[in-house]
This record gives structure tokens, sequence and C-alpha cells, in this order.
């Protein structure tokens, strides 16, 4: 009976520390954003993610860096034959 109530109790604190853990990486996350200030899209000018703006070198946001790789492959192609 005792030892229900102590895996209970520890699960309870599992879900707290992982609770905790996530909340405080988000809030590392934040932080980290607003030290870079907001970022916008070179491209197209939209607000870049937050997950994505925390990224080095990112200035393009997901769409417009997919348009880029997907020109530059086709210009790597082109400019190989
Ligand atoms: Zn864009």
């Amino acid at each position: 009976m005792a030892d229900e109530v102590d895996k209970a109790d520890s699960a309870i604190q599992l879900a707290l520390d992982e609770m905790m853990y996530r909340h405080s990486a988000r809030v590392k996350e934040e932080a980290l954003f607003n030290a870079l200030g907001e970022k916008v899209c070179s491209d197209c000018g939209i607000e870049i993610p937050i997950k994505r703006a925390c990224i080095e070198g990112v200035t393009r946001c997901i769409d417009c860096q997919r348009e880029e790789e997907r020109y530059q492959r086709l210009y790597y192609i082109r400019s190989d034959s």
C-alpha cells in the first residue's frame, strides 16, 4: 500500500520535473530570441518562427528557404552540364 503511494508520488514528481524542464527550455529560447531581436524573412518579410530564428545564420522563413534551395539545386545542375 505504501509502495503504491510512493510510486504515485514519484510519477507526479517526474511529470513536474519534465514540465519544469520544458518550461525553462522555452524561457531560454525566448531570452535568446529577445537578445537577437525580431527576425523577419529577408525575402518575404514575414516574422520567422522563434525555433527557426534561434538557428544561427537563418535569414529566411522556411518557405523562402525551400524556394532558395530548389533554385540553387536547379542552378547547380545547370552549371554542371
Ligand atoms: Zn519568406
